[in-house]
């Protein structure tokens, strides 16, 4: 299954990448932002890793784009509990994405 090729973040839209080639990325994922031009690539991994990757990074994406004023180092940290946290809560219940889904439309 492929992800959305973009997720609108505040007025933004921004790109989503899954690259295949782990090595050319040097890490697991990365969220670039170049003059309101937004993207995320996260590397294949397993399927868990990738969405933990994934949520890792849109959480990026909001603290940027919604300018919530932290440090980096802080940032680092909330992203990746926050991103692993929504990854088991929404692994452990996997009824929730679509009842909010369905809440929002
Ligand atoms: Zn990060």
């Amino acid at each position: 299954m492929k992800p959305p090729s973009t997720i609108r973040v505040g007025v933004y839209d921004v790109k989503i990448e899954i690259n295949n080639n782990l090595k050319e990325l040097e890490r697991y994922g990365d969220f670039a932002e170049n003059y309101g031009d937004y993207t995320i690539r996260v590397g294949k991994t397993s399927k868990v890793a990738t969405a933990d990757t994934l949520l890792h990074e849109i959480t990026h994406a909001i603290v940027r784009i919604y300018n919530i004023e932290i440090e980096d180092t802080d940032e680092e940290k909330l992203v990746t509990s926050l991103g692993t946290a929504y990854a088991q809560v929404y692994r452990d219940s996997p009824e929730l994405l679509a009842y909010i889904g369905w809440l929002l439309k």
